[in-house]
This record gives structure tokens, C-alpha cells and sequence, in this order.
């Protein structure tokens, strides 16, 4: 699938659930929960139909997303139904980690890291804003950075190593600055990839202020006086809009997603996003959105599903609306970041 400005559209997100089992104040602020009801939301086996179709169109990299992911019943063996659609090379979830260190008691106790490795899972992103317990719980409203952490070690013990976990950490004035350097060493202890992402005015309009905007160039101004010169990394790339640095005297790499500041941003996209009621969402800095659930409920054939991809890639923008006239409408939680 290619879209008007030639971009090859390989890549699809897929959210699983709009739950979650925190309560970030940028994605799902207290006054906007509730949750959709379960009839519109996609079944797995609905989901799976629809990345097949996705795959039958040139799709080869899926992230699970939501919503927290491992909260929804039923994950792991979604794993496994994904890992079997043979031209899905790449297989990833998108989490808060919390989740990651517990013992699944139907898979002899092992824990979630280690089913979804079993299961085909490559990579795991881990949402990791701060390592102060008390940031972490004003940020996130759950007590869980000890959690978390045990989460990241128990990816690291199933097996996942270096870049196939991946470190998230959005910039938050006021509770960022004084953790930049600890989430680096961190991050350099534990052989995972960080990245840096600056805020986006997803969940309404109020995340994004001046009070709260920490841009990624101030947070390298930052880390440079820190660390020394930050060496650009060109031929280093991962699935996504992150651009990488390498710490000077040191192979650690750090990425910085800056989709407000970054004007090249949305150059590479390859994305496609599915919210868990079956909107495909060409953009998330676009409210544009279109219904594949009504047509799958209908009965439509996969030659009729695959055209509303086409449909969809065809509408797909040439570069988000964060910058100009976003509003808006939609909980990050509930699109699937
Ligand atoms: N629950 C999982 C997690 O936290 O990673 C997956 C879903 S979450 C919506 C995916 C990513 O979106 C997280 O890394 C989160 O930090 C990011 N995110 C949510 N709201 C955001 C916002 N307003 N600006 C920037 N990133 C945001
Ligand atoms: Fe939940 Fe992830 Fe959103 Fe935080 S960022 S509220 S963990 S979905």
C-alpha cells in the first residue's frame, strides 16, 4: 500500500482495549474515563481477520497496543494467532510494564515476559517517564514503579535484550528535567534503547500547554552538558520517527520523538493505526477516521475489507495536524498510542 506521497504503508498498531491500569495525566485524564462498552469492541477473532487483510496488502510489522494490553483476557493467545499469519516478520507490544513481571498461572507460572516471547513477541516498549517512585505515581496515578521495574527485569530474564526493549519516556516539564540523566544511566545499565517523546495535545487540548511543554532540543541541550556532545547516528534506525544519538566515549544510543518540534517528523511514516472499536486511523495528528467494524459485521468479503485499506491509505495526510488545527476528540488510551 503506498499513500500520495509515496510513503509504503508496512506498519499497523493495533489497540486491544481502551482500559488501562494506570491513569497518565496525558493520555487518559481523570474526567475522560469511561469505557467503551464490550459489544464495540473488536473481538480477537474480529482483529485478526483484519490484520490478514492487512497483511494480504503488504502489512509485515504489527504493535499491540491500547489502553494497557496485557490487562485485556485473552492476550496471550492473540499472540499466538498473530505470530501464526506467515508474512508478519515483525511482532511487537506497546506497554507500562506492570504487567510484564507476573506469573501467568495457565502457563505453569511463567511470567507475561516470558509467554509473550514463547508467543512470537520481538520487541517491548515500556512506558518509563521517571524513576522517582513519587513522580512516577503523580504522573502515571498508580504506585507501580517497583512493579515496572521488576516488569523490565523480567523481559530482560526471557530473553529480550538491547533494542528489542525499548525504553518511552515523555517529557513533562517541571517532572523531567532532574530525570534525564538517571533514565540515560538507566537505560545504559540495562542495555535498553530510550527514547524521548515530547507531549502531543492528544487526549484534549489542556495535556499540551506552555506549562507542561518540555521540547526535545532543550532536553539534548540538557543531556549534552551532562554527557558532552551528542554524535548523530544516521545509519541507525528503528521502525519509527525516532531520531538516534550515540553518548560521546560510549556505544549507548538515545532517540527523541519530537513530533511538535520536529518538522521532518512525519518524512518516513509507514503507519496505520486500528482502535480496539475498528476505526482505521491513517494519522494520529489527524482526527480523520474510518469504520472497518461496520463493514466486517455486514459480512464483507476480504476483497471488500482490503479496499477499505486502500481507501483509507489513499486518505491517509501528509503530515499530522499537532502544530495547526488539531482538536482534540479522542483519548490517546482509546486510539492505542
Ligand atoms: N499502555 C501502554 C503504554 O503506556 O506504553 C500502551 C499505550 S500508550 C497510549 C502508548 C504510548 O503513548 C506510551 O509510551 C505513552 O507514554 C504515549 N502517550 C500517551 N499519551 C501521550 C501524549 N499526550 N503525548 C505523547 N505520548 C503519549
Ligand atoms: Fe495507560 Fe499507557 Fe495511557 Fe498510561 S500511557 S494511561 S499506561 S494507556
Amino acid at each position: 500500500m503506498e499513500d500520495l506521497y509515496g510513503h509504503l504503508i508496512s506498519y499497523l498498531r493495533v489497540s486491544i482495549t481502551d482500559r488501562c491500569n494506570e491513569r497518565c495525566l496525558y493520555c487518559m485524564p481523570q474526567e475522560l474515563q469511561e469505557w467503551l462498552p464490550h459489544t464495540e469492541i473488536l473481538s480477537y477473532e474480529e482483529m485478526i481477520r483484519i490484520v490478514r487483510v492487512a497483511a494480504s496488502l503488504g502489512v509485515t510489522k504489527l504493535r499491540v497496543t491500547g489502553g494497557e494490553p496485557l490487562t485485556r483476557r485473552g492476550v496471550l493467545e492473540f499472540f499466538r494467532q498473530l505470530q501464526a499469519i506467515p508474512t508478519i516478520r515483525d511482532l511487537g507490544v506497546s506497554t507500562n510494564g506492570s504487567l510484564l513481571g507476573k506469573p501467568v498461572l495457565d502457563h505453569g507460572g511463567k511470567t507475561m515476559a516470558e509467554c509473550l516471547r514463547h508467543y512470537g513477541v520481538r520487541t517491548i516498549n515500556v512506558s518509563l517517564d521517571t524513576l522517582d517512585r513519587a513522580t512516577y505515581a503523580r504522573v502515571t496515578g498508580r504506585d507501580y514503579l517497583p512493579r515496572t521495574l521488576e516488569g523490565i527485569a523480567a523481559a530482560r530474564a526471557a530473553g529480550f535484550r538491547h533494542n528489542e526493549i525499548k525504553l518511552n519516556s515523555v517529557l513533562i516539564k517541571g517532572s523531567c528535567e532532574d530525570q534525564l540523566i538517571p533514565l540515560i544511566e538507566y537505560a545504559g545499565e540495562h542495555d535498553l534503547l530510550l527514547r524521548f517523546i515530547e507531549l502531543m495535545p492528544v487526549s484534549t487540548r489542556e495535556v499540551l500547554s506552555d506549562d507542561n511543554f518540555y521540547p526535545i532540543a532543550t532536553a539534548k541541550r540538557r543531556i549534552e552538558d551532562h554527557f558532552g556532545p551528542l554524535m548523530p547516528t544516521p545509519n541507525f534506525q528503528t521502525n519509527g520517527p525516532a531520531t538516534y544519538y550515540r553518548l560521546p566515549g560510549s556505544t549507548q544510543k538515545i532517540g527523541f520523538i519530537g513530533a511538535m518540534t520536529n518538522l521532518h517528523f512525519c518524512e518516513n511514516c509507514n503507519k496505520l493505526r486500528l482502535t480496539c472499536e475498528g476505526k482505521l486511523r491513517p494519522c494520529l495528528g489527524s482526527f480523520l477516521e474510518f469504520d472497518i467494524r461496520e463493514p466486517l459485521r455486514s459480512g464483507a468479503s476480504d476483497a471488500e475489507l482490503r479496499q477499505v485499506f486502500l481507501d483509507v491509505v489513499a486518505r491517509k495526510p501528509k503530515q499530522h495536524d499537532f502544530r495547526d488545527n488539531y482538536q482534540p476528540n479522542r483519548k490517546m488510551v482509546a486510539i492505542g498510542g
